[in-house]
């Protein structure tokens, strides 16, 4: 059976209060290496450069899922009668290694890796590293279950919402936590309300009518926040420059792998084929720094200005577009002035979906709420406020990042 901890565990933690901790797996996972590499890798990626405060880690995020999860197995009665010990242990360990996975600067390298982060996730845990010793030396069939609940298909669907749902732990301890560290006024929800509201009917996570404004509240939090930080230009022009500097770095590595000899941490990242688990253990968010420090320094013209650029914020110039027209005027300009037009013309669309239930069924797709007369019905047939950002159309926001001198000189030539 699962040890229990001598005494319980306790870490501050600014939006939860205290992190609690009672088991000794869940400890032992957290002091694991893979976890702890979490320490050294930024929750929101680029958006440091935008607000300078949001530092927190994705190891103080995932201790925040982890205590969402374990208050909802422990204080909703449904879940604390109907869960076995064996499911709430394996649900509490699915949102505190969720994130398990992630490389350094969040969505940049997510565009440059040749995995995703949910399969590195699930490799790790599931696959050779400490994480896994420890999760096989409990029970033989341990870590398989959580990386199901991570990948959403556990055969207990209710484990699958906890963590993967529309409101679910991973969600609101982000949305929360980003807030909080952005110090935007957007962000904010009644996590106490959501929780003492969540009823569970056939297998569905349901919220009692009465609580419904808490969960408008936080639909509002997350158009907010996606708009205002996830989202935010000059956080998708700084990403952007990863990954021109990726593409340099790919482009001379294929030439003369010897060029880029002394920046080996990011070598196995601009190879044809994915890079191991054990590779992308040692490249967290310190290494890849000291990488661009070293890079700082390399001869290639272009690998050393779009690396200041990195390190110094020179970043680029931004424009909202409707179509290609602009990109190429943009890539002629950018030659015409000596920039090689590949790396450092830019575009990206964003787009976000805020809450858009499915037409069947899918319990983890939809927010339900559990009326006085005990019916349940999905939230925006009975929210006016939820009904109309639902049915308005998918918000996209195209644009291209140029660096400013190609237009600078341009109009010179144009005024001579
Ligand atoms: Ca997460």
């Amino acid at each position: 059976m699962f040890k229990k901890t001598d005494e319980q565990k306790v870490m501050r933690d600014p939006i939860h209060g205290y992190i609690h901790v009672d088991d000794q797996i869940i400890w032992d996972c957290i002091n694991a290496k893979e976890m702890q590499r979490l320490r050294r890798i930024h929750q929101l990626g680029g958006d440091f450069q935008i607000y300078h405060t949001a530092e927190h880690s994705r190891f103080a995020h995932s201790l925040g899922v982890y205590e969402i999860v374990r208050r909802m197995v422990n204080e909703i009665e449904e879940l604390k009668l109907r869960l076995s010990d064996y499911e709430k242990l394996t649900v509490m360990l699915a949102g505190l290694l969720h994130d398990i996975g992630h490389g350094p600067f969040s969505h940049a390298f997510e565009a440059v890796s040749l995995m995703k982060h949910e399969e590195y996730t699930c490799k790790i845990i599931t696959e050779s590293s400490e994480v896994h010793s420890i999760l096989a030396r409990a029970d033989a069939s341990l870590s398989k279950d959580i990386a199901d609940i991570i990948k959403g298909c556990h055969r207990n669907d209710l484990l699958n919402q906890i963590v993967s749902g529309q409101l679910d732990a991973d969600r609101m301890d982000y949305l929360l936590r980003d807030a909080y560290f952005t110090g935007t006024s957007y962000g904010h929800f009644d996590l106490e309300r959501i929780i003492r509201t969540i009823r569970i009917v056939d297998q569905r996570m349901t919220v009692k009518e009465s609580g419904i404004h808490s969960v408008e509240d936080y639909i509002m939090a997350r158009y907010h926040m996606y708009w205002q930080v996830y989202l935010h230009p000059v956080a998708r022009s700084y990403e952007g420059l990863l990954v021109l500097l990726f593409r340099r770095m790919k482009d001379l590595y294929r030439k003369d792998p010897d060029e880029l000899r002394e920046v080996g941490m990011l070598i196995p990242f601009l190879k044809e084929t994915p890079a191991t688990i054990d590779e992308l253990f040692l490249l967290d968010e310190a290494a890849a720094f000291y990488g661009l420090a070293v890079l700082r320094n390399h001869p290639d013209p272009i690998l050393k200005d779009l690396t200041c650029r990195i390190l110094d914020r020179n970043l680029f110039e931004y424009e909202t577009i409707s179509d290609e027209k602009r990109i190429a005027q943009l890539k002629q300009l950018a030659e015409a002035a000596g920039y090689l037009s590949d790396y450092y013309i830019y575009s990206d669309t964003a787009a976000q979906t805020l809450y858009s239930p499915y037409q069947r069924n899918e319990s983890g797709h939809n927010i339900w709420i559990l009326g006085e007369d005990q019916t349940v019905k999905e939230l925006s047939t009975i929210s006016p406020l939820v009904h109309a950002v639902c049915h308005e159309k998918l918000k996209e926001d195209r644009k291209v990042y140029y660096p400013k001198e190609i237009l600078q000189r341009n109009e010179k030539a144009c005024s001579k």
